[in-house]
């Protein structure tokens, strides 16, 4: 590993963060549709005279789309409490009952009757060791975009094999996916993490209409990793092709980006739904590490989302220093909300110290992203810029609200699309 002189360091960590929100908009009154109070919020830092934190989470005016109830609770915690309503846990057992007998019965010509995209980390093994439990037969899809940690493999591995589950995995051409991450660090956007995230999404819709597969188990839960602003991460198709014609180069073909007319196809024609199965269920993360480290051998990666190297320097590092986010507000404000820490824990845990990086993890993103470290100071120092710059598929999403509402109420689309794009 190549040594950098620390000064490198000191340089990237001090930015100034702007009073104003680094989307250049400055602060104005909102009507909600709910009626309540509502700011939009500058994006600020602790002792700034307009910050302010949520009374229930721990999200705060470092979220610049976040608004605030008289009580001062924010949209986030709303968000939880509608899908807490929709998702009781009183009835779950019925409903993950009824779920499994429908996967069941559309799946029992065929091979599969499911999908699972497994990443190695904690919520994609549950949801596969979860789904043989309740008797399915799913397929197991590993994306491989070539920063995987050898624990995430290793998990993927031991827990497909003592599961009996197959394993598809799909290699993207490493060079075109590094100029895809280039391009949304050059974009200087908060959503450089998204074409991996978007790509597996991408993957596991194609391989299900191919197989002719009818469900897609997602291993996300409200319970425990929250709902992410869309100020901090926002993705669809249309996105993704915008940042890439301006900033990277050639055309992306070992993996497909999904365009909104293939999610309408494969949604409404192939009718293929995604499950959020960890759901239905009482999600605990502390017991789940159990659970997996006992039956499958499965071994924790360290931090949040740590199992992939570039998540580790984006999360660690880029977000917190260049664009004032820190990712462990989403997660620890589910927590709170899920009653399995208290506020002031949370409280405690982000006020013991910035989120640690590992210095050599950012070395390594950096060279191996190509860039010299003159090249990645051009990059890094790009005043922060906003999906609002880009061509997206969200004024459209605004403007079609009412199908979109009517869809998720039919269960075709996840009702948290609504809540987050469309309300
Ligand atoms: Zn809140």
């Amino acid at each position: 590993m190549t040594t950098v002189p620390k000064v490198f360091f000191a340089k990237w960590k001090k930015r100034e963060f702007e009073k104003r929100s680094v989307f250049g908009r400055a602060q104005r009154k909102v009507k909600h549709a709910s009626g309540k109070e509502v700011r939009t919020a500058y994006l600020n830092v602790p002792n700034k005279p307009d910050y302010r934190r949520c009374s229930r989470c721990v999200l705060d005016t470092t979220v610049s789309d976040i608004w605030f109830d008289a009580a001062g609770v924010c949209k986030y915690c709303q968000i939880h409490d509608e899908m807490e309503r929709l998702h009781p846990l009183e009835n779950m057992e019925e409903d993950l009952g009824r779920i499994v007998e429908r996967i069941k019965k559309a799946g029992r010509n065929n091979t599969y009757d499911c999908i699972v995209g497994v990443s190695g980390g904690r919520d994609s093994i549950y949801t596969l060791y979860l789904a043989r439990k309740l008797g399915l037969r799913p397929l197991a899809v590993y994306f491989d975009n070539g920063w995987n940690t050898d624990v995430a493999v290793s998990n993927i591995r031991k827990a497909t094999d003592l599961l009996r589950v197959d394993l598809h995995t799909v290699m993207a051409d490493l060079d075109e996916f590094k100029d895809l991450q280039r391009a949304f660090l050059k974009a200087s956007v908060p959503d450089a993490d998204i074409p991996t995230v978007y790509a597996i999404h991408s993957v596991l819709y194609e391989m299900a209409a191919k197989e002719g597969i009818g469900y897609i188990l997602n291993g996300h839960s409200f319970r425990t990793e929250g709902t992410s602003p869309i100020s901090w991460t926002y993705m669809d198709g249309r996105y993704i092709k915008d940042v890439h014609r301006k900033f990277g180069s050639g055309v992306v073909r070992s993996f497909k980006i999904m365009m909104l007319p293939y999610l309408l196809y494969y949604s409404f024609v192939k009718r293929i739904r995604e499950v959020r199965l960890l759901e239905y269920i009482d999600y605990n993360k502390k017991k789940v590490d159990e659970i997996l480290a006992r039956d499958l051998g499965w071994a924790y990666y360290g931090g949040y989302h740590h199992k992939n190297l570039y998540t580790k320097f984006f999360q660690s590092f880029l977000l917190p220093n260049k664009f004032n986010i820190d990712k462990r507000k989403t997660e620890l404000s589910a927590l709170v909300r899920s009653g399995q820490m208290t506020r002031a824990e949370a409280i405690a845990e982000l006020e013991a110290g910035s989120y640690k990086y590992d210095r050599s993890v950012v070395i390594y993103a950096i060279s191996k992203l190509g860039w010299t470290l003159e090249e990645w100071e051009t990059v890094y120092f790009r005043p922060p810029r906003s999906h609002r710059d880009f061509k997206t598929y969200l004024p459209l999403i605004r403007f079609l609200r009412l199908p979109i509402w009517l869809a998720c109420k039919l269960r075709i689309l996840p009702y948290i699309l609504y809540l987050k794009y469309a309300s």
